[in-house]
């Protein structure tokens, strides 16, 4: 299908068919709705294929801590019925957000072990203790760290690279960082809709 069949199939079909929406500058996503087939941070209709997109909070499944996340969560207004998982349609830039920053971290550690290993492989072990730490070794100890956490962050959570959620709704996330132009393309979300269980059922029986 064009590019504008497609923008006009989605502008005939309204705003009802998408289960993406603006909420004061924070996308909102409903699980189980085709979402637009443009990037949401850049706005471009050069889309890929879909990627699956998993919301979640990061506190544990479990125990005390997990008594006190949904404490804590309801107190926020949320209602967390689990993991939200949407498919977005990214440009390339933007599809493969987390595999360049695992790469720059690889890069980073790789680069600070590589100095460190020189620095060992000079250093005259027996009187090491005498010898103060060169600021090059520090920052390779740094890099090395760091590299391991940007490297980490997008194997751990996937969708973090693109996106933070704000609040749960059962079926619908809020979210931050999608671009502007792509918000301002959507329609916002109604208040009296806040079932996205609702949303859904609609989109079932009108399709
Ligand atoms: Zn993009």
């Amino acid at each position: 299908m064009s590019k504008k069949a497609r923008r006009d199939r989605e502008d005939r079909e309204g705003a009802e068919r998408v289960g993406a929406y603006r909420d004061a500058g924070r996308l909102v996503l409903v699980e189980g709705m085709p979402m637009p087939q443009r990037c949401p941070i850049c706005n471009s209709e050069d889309v890929v294929e879909p990627v699956a997109v998993v919301l979640d909070t990061q506190r544990k499944k479990a125990g005390i801590s997990a008594a006190i996340g949904s404490a804590f969560e309801k107190l926020k207004g949320w209602k967390y019925t689990g993991p939200v998982a949407v498919e977005l349609y990214f440009c390339k830039t933007h599809r493969w957000r987390g595999l360049y920053r695992c790469l720059i971290g690889l890069v980073m550690a790789l680069s600070g072990l590589g100095y460190l290993a020189y620095v060992l492989s000079v250093t005259d072990l027996r009187n090491a203790g005498n010898q103060s730490l060169s600021i090059a070794t520090i920052a390779s100890l740094i890099a090395l760290i760091g590299g391991f956490v940007v490297l980490m962050i997008p194997l751990y959570d996937p969708a973090s690279v693109w996106f933070k959620p704000y609040k749960f709704w059962d079926r619908a996330v809020w979210v931050t960082g999608a671009g502007t132009a792509f918000l301002r393309s959507l329609p916002a979300y109604q208040a009296e809709e806040r079932d996205p269980r609702e949303e859904i059922r609609k989109y079932l029986r009108d399709r």
